[in-house]
């Protein structure tokens, strides 16, 4: 009963979800992305059958600008992972919030509403 207790407190929560930021703390920015190229030899089955080559990249919007970096094949699984951390760590984050957000509208109805607004 008391780890039931335990894990509905949004305090509990609120620290695992800090806890659980410093997974993500290798994330990379981006979207991930795989496309199909043509490497240009004729005899190649990409020229023959049309199905590309994979190649994959991640897209990133920095400062309003969108920058391309392709990903050797070394590092695919290591770019996927670090950049699915990212929405991993705003999931976690956006949930903060709304403990946060709960808890301050919670307090606020407990005070007397003087229409002073406390520092
Ligand atoms: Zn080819």
């Amino acid at each position: 009963m008391a780890r039931l207790k335990k894990a509905a407190d949004p305090l509990h929560r609120r620290s695992q979800l800090m806890r659980q930021l410093l997974r993500f703390r290798e994330m990379l920015p981006g979207s991930f992305i795989c496309r199909q190229i043509r490497c240009g030899r004729p005899r190649c089955r990409c020229a023959q059958k049309g199905q590309g080559h994979p190649a994959y990249q991640i897209t990133v919007r920095i400062e309003g600008q969108t920058q391309t970096y392709m990903i050797p094949a070394r590092w695919v699984s290591y770019i996927r992972q670090r950049v699915g951390f990212h929405k991993q760590f705003e999931q976690r984050v956006e949930e903060i919030l709304k403990i946060n957000l709960k808890r301050w509208l919670a307090q606020k109805q407990k005070e007397p509403s003087s229409g002073v607004s406390p520092v």
